[in-house]
């Protein structure tokens, strides 16, 4: 499934300090995620609870909910050119987070209005 061209990353930064994952996209977008957020939207079939919820987007309110915890060991591996997969300091690495998803579920608040 091919991404849309707005849904392309031009750049994707971890920041540990600041505890974000960031993306500039190449229609000049860019959207924070808290790592937190981020982690708990993990969008595998374990974390969404069956195959059958894998299409659904997170709830946008994990974006704003207090990080329970910090990550400081996370890895982001490219999945063709289409999705990341993310490994988390947990060892948890089964979701591939798409460009598509991660685009739709950006939760700046010209996106989430
Ligand atoms: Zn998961
Ligand atoms: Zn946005």
């Amino acid at each position: 499934m091919p991404a849309e061209p707005s849904a392309l990353p031009r750049r994707l930064t971890v920041d540990t300090d600041a505890q974000t994952l960031s993306i500039e996209w190449t229609d000049g977008h860019r959207t924070d995620f808290p790592l937190d957020g981020l982690r708990r939207a993990c969008p595998c079939a374990e974390c969404m609870g069956g195959h059958e919820h894998m299409g659904t987007l997170p709830d946008p309110v994990v974006f704003r909910l207090p990080a329970l915890m910090r990550w400081e060991k996370v890895r982001v591996d490219p999945v063709g050119s289409y999705a990341v997969r993310i490994r988390w300091d947990d060892g948890h690495d089964s979701g591939i987070y798409t460009w598509k998803r991660l685009r739709a579920t950006c939760p700046c608040d010209a996106c989430s209005s």
